[in-house]
């Protein structure tokens, strides 16, 4: 019942104009978010880097309203990789197609997210597209593929919870795209999306098996991002079995969640990659975060009582 109402919160603008207003739920989301500002992302991409684990870069809002805004938000992410080359980190972007206009036309956000791609080209970077909710799964993969026609510096997130995803990762691998596997963090019917977590995550592993297996016979880039430890452990030994090295597939999570296992992992040998998320639009995306795991309310509780 708390996931349903943290996503219901997700989507309510007026909890978006009012919560962020206040300073307890502010100091809850700097767990999550290192700042609003460019910079303090690329302040956490640097610690991250220390610690040996890779990352990846989100500037945080959903859905444009016009051609400006989206060639806006394209215009941004080049200037995050214009940063990056000037200043030598190599972190790579991920992006929301609903940002890039895909609610005005597939042609629009194609347009933008090949612009990206042959940005990201010049720098030797990578472009990483985000999945939104199951009403965008096929102008998403529409997109994509447009886009993996012409490079090979892309990658899609496909969500575990879909009934449809096994069939959707065959079309991707088809075009030998580059996927990010994850769980899926939005509010979705039964009929579109297994109910039950075991489901999601026994789907998850058949899947992550199916990645492995494309590895072992193509190879390839490809992305387990998740923060559930057994799952990964599970995933790990069935790469071990299938002799996937670790350093064939990458383990993705988000800044702040499980932040020792990131680094075990990466000593243990296995490339971790980190995303970041910046921006001032964070409440929907923050809100997607106290859904998935309701202790964090406790957080949020103790921020509130501690003034
Ligand atoms: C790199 C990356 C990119 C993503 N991109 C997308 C995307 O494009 N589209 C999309 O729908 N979803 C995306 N997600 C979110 C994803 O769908 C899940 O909602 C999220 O990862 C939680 O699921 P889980 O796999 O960690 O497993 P869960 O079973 O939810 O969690 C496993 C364990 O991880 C820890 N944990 C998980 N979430 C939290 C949290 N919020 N706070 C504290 N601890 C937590 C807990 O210990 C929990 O027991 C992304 C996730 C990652 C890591």
């Amino acid at each position: 019942m708390l996931r349903r109402f943290f996503l219901w919160c997700s989507e309510s603008g007026w909890l978006a104009r009012q919560l962020p207003q206040m300073p307890f739920v502010r100091r809850s989301v700097q767990r999550f978010v290192p700042g609003e500002k460019l910079d303090d992302a690329l302040g956490a991409v640097d610690r991250l880097g220390e610690a040996g684990l890779s990352s990846v870069l989100t500037r945080l809002g959903e859905h444009v309203h016009s051609e400006e805004e989206a060639a806006a938000v394209a215009a941004h992410y080049v200037h995050v990789l214009e940063q990056e080359e000037a200043t030598g980190r190599a972190a790579e972007i991920s992006v929301k197609l609903t940002q890039l206009g895909l609610e005005q036309s597939t042609a629009m956000a194609l347009r933008n997210l090949r612009h990206l791609c042959a940005e990201a080209a010049h720098r030797d970077n990578f472009v990483w597209v985000d999945m939104e909710d199951s009403s965008y799964v096929d102008q998403t993969l529409e997109v994509y593929r447009g886009a993996r026609a012409e490079h090979d510096n892309v990658g899609l997130c496909l969500q575990a919870y879909l009934r449809r995803t096994a069939a959707d990762l065959e079309t991707v691998l088809g075009v030998h795209g580059t996927v990010r596997l994850v769980k899926g963090a939005y509010d979705e019917p039964a009929d579109v999306a297994f109910p039950d977590k075991a489901d999601v995550d026994e789907n998850y592993f058949s899947l992550a098996v199916r990645l492995l297996e494309h590895i072992r016979e193509e190879g390839g880039r490809q992305g387990l991002a998740t923060h559930d430890v057994g799952l990964l452990e599970r995933v790990r030994t069935a790469a071990r079995a299938a002799g996937v090295p670790p350093h064939a597939y990458e383990i993705q999570m988000l800044y702040g969640i499980q932040p020792e296992a990131q680094k075990r992992l990466a000593a243990e040998g296995e490339h971790v990659r980190v995303l970041v998320s910046y921006g001032s639009e964070w409440f929907a995306w923050y809100m997607r975060r106290l859904a998935e795991r309701p202790a964090n309310v406790t957080f949020v509780l103790r921020n509130l009582l501690s003034g």
